[in-house]
């Protein structure tokens, strides 16, 4: 191969530098032109979407960017995906029971998303599972099929579970899953009150630990669930009252992103045991809801580190549906119908957030001048170092540089160096840096302080978005996410950077980046140019992040748009939701735009009284006041 073949930047080579093909697959992929390329419905491939072209034609139509994409045919394929492969292990198994999955609300509870789920649920009898009196009213509200299932969990009160015993009249199944033993009195009360026998659930504590992030969810302290000793306690108050009919249902929640199916399988084997053993205890049981957990591949490595998962959603259906089954053919109890609960698996993959970048801070120092002989001796020393570094001495050449810069700073602190001294030697010592990382580009094995200043010497590329805002988990958990350029991946992305967004705390930055073991600290990316617009992506954030995102100096929501495949493979806009405008935003924390709009022009009078400030001055300073109030609360272009 000649040189100028192998040197080559090819869309291939952006594909691995990303990860593109393990995250992506089968949704996100590169194009000829080097853009990202979305794939909403993997069964009709040649029907893509380049992401490029549509965020630029939908910049045209005036939605700006920072902008949240839903794709609506990557959700509905997600639902779809893990029907069917719940439904290929029940065959294959012999299963006897059905399978029949819940959307956990919390996961997203945008009205638009919620009606999707149910609307792209339907033939699988999708039903929704609540955390809260608020997501219960949203279940109640969503217009399900006939006996669409809705599971009742988290905190409750008298008035929730009267509500959920009602609503059991509407054509719903609804089940209260008792998580803390003081439900079962308020159950026994609305019961009472209503005359509506309940369908009632037990929310086990499991003894299996659970790994990674999430581990505490399970476990004798764990917040939720009852003990052994509570379900049995449960079982013989319902049966002093003879409503042992009404306990139909065992659910755990092992927690979230399990990335070890090792964690699943013990989770169900427990679970499982838990469940005949209550059937066998004379009770009504039918349902065996094994809770969320299925985790998303965000670096896809396949692996069983946190952002990953060493199994997929196939042998997930096929390790539950046989645990299940051998339990029970085991006792001779009838097959239950499973339930899950998946939650991130479902909503992680169908949005991906498109913003621009909209400065850098690079230090390039190129060739440094020489200090020459009358220089201060540590500016002379500084330069040396420079002159003397070579691939075999790396590591003792920034030692040397890093004691000349110290020895710099403290010279300076104590009055022997001039401000202009100080800076020429800061200049010497990261063009010393710049040297020693360009020579560590020819070594196989590069020394561990100098992957270091690779971080240290990273450009940082300023993002028109907030972390707050957009992936809260990021910064709230360390999560990692996908995140890559969406065009020019035929080029090759020279420039390592990290990612500061729009506000001003110094946490609102992204350093940590999926790789291929680990994490890594700066991300590849193109040369900057002022006059060249630059996208970025962010993916794989569907799941939790637009609930959890705050209003961190005052940012609000971004601008959301659901797209959708038509027949004839091109995309039509559905739901267009505009984000916050900065009155809006201005409103959660109490403010009246009104007032605030007089109290300016109050002082902008006072000083044109004064003869500090003309006419014109006042106008346009009334008038960036105003339309501010009802812009974006991100940057937006000059009109
Ligand atoms: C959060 C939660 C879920 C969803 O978990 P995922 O990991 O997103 O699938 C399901 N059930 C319960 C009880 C939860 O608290």
């Amino acid at each position: 191969m000649d040189d100028e073949h192998e040197s080559r930047w090819t869309i291939q080579k952006s594909a691995d530098q990303y990860q593109i093909r393990g995250w992506g697959h089968p949704y996100f992929t590169i194009n000829e032109a080097g853009h990202v390329q979305v794939v909403p419905d993997p069964e009709r491939p040649q029907h893509g979407i380049d992401l490029f072209e549509l965020v630029n034609d939908l910049d045209a139509r005036g939605l700006e960017l920072p902008l949240l994409l839903r794709f609506s045919d990557v959700l509905k394929d997600r639902i779809k995906r893990i029907n069917e492969c719940f439904n290929k292990a029940i065959a294959e198994y012999d299963y006897k029971g059905v399978y029949r999955g819940v959307f956990p609300t919390k996961v997203n509870q945008q009205k638009h998303f919620i009606e999707e789920v149910v609307e792209f649920g339907a033939p699988w009898r999708v039903g929704l599972e609540a955390g809260s009196k608020p997501e219960l009213l949203i279940a109640l509200a969503a217009e399900q099929e006939p006996g669409g299932l809705v599971v009742c969990n988290g905190y409750k009160d008298q008035k929730y579970i009267e509500t959920a015993l009602l609503a059991q009249r509407f054509d719903k199944t609804v089940i209260v899953v008792l998580e803390r033993i003081e439900e079962l009195e308020f159950t026994l009360r609305a019961f009472k009150k209503t005359g509506i026998r309940p369908c009632i659930g037990v929310r086990a504590k499991l003894g299996a630990k659970g790994v990674g992030r999430w581990a505490d969810s399970v476990g004798d302290r764990a917040k939720f669930g009852l003990t052994t000793s509570e379900i049995v306690e449960v079982v013989d108050k319902l049966a002093e009252r003879e409503m042992l009919d009404c306990l139909q249902l065992l659910h755990y929640h092992a927690g979230s992103q399990l990335s070890s199916i090792i964690s699943v399988k013990n989770a169900i084997r427990e679970a499982a045991n838990i469940y005949v053993e209550l059937a066998k205890m004379g009770t009504n049981m039918k349902y065996l809801d094994v809770g969320g957990g299925l985790a998303v591949d965000y670096d896809g490595s396949k692996s069983d580190f946190h952002a990953s998962k060493n199994y997929n959603i196939q042998e997930y259906a096929y390790d539950i549906v046989a645990a299940i089954a051998e339990a029970c053919t085991k006792a001779e109890i009838a097959h239950p119908t499973i339930v899950t609960e998946s939650g991130r698996a479902i909503a992680a993959h169908q949005s991906v957030l498109v913003f621009e970048i909209v400065g850098k801070n690079e230090v390039r120092f190129g060739t440094p001048q020489d200090p020459g002989p009358k220089a201060h001796k540590v500016l002379r020393q500084l330069y040396e170092t420079y002159q003397g570094i070579q691939p075999k001495n790396l590591q003792e050449a920034f030692h040397d540089a890093s004691q000349n810069k110290e020895e710099a700073d403290s010279l300076f602190k104590f009055g022997y160096l001039t401000l202009r001294e100080r800076a020429q030697a800061e200049k010497l010592f990261w063009a010393c840096c710049e040297r020693i990382l360009e020579a560590a580009k020819k070594l196989k094995r590069v020394p561990d302080e100098v992957i270091q200043l690779e971080q240290m010497m990273a450009a940082i590329y300023y993002g028109n978005f907030s972390v707050f805002q957009s992936i809260p988990d990021s910064w709230a958990i360390d999560q990692l996410f996908p995140i890559m350029p969406i065009h020019r991946l035929d080029e090759e992305p020279t420039v390592k950077a990290t990612l500061a967004d729009l506000t001003c705390d110094s946490d609102g930055k992204v350093d940590r980046f999926i790789d291929i073991e680990d994490v890594k600290h700066v991300l590849p990316v193109h040369t900057f140019r002022e006059e060249q617009r630059y996208y970025m992506g962010i993916f794989l954030n569907g799941a939790y992040q637009e609930i959890l995102g705050d209003l961190h100096n005052l940012f609000g929501d971004t601008n959301a748009v659901h797209v959708r495949l038509d027949a004839e493979g091109g995309y039509e806009l559905g739901h267009f939701v505009k984000g916050d405008e900065i009155r809006e935003v201005l409103s959660y924390v109490e403010y009246e735009p009104g007032v605030m709009i007089e109290r300016v022009r109050r002082q902008a009078e006072r000083a044109r009284r004064q003869g500090l400030i003309t006419f014109d001055q006042v106008k346009l300073l009334m008038k960036h006041y105003e339309d501010s109030l009802g812009s974006y609360t991100y940057l937006t272009a000059d009109e």
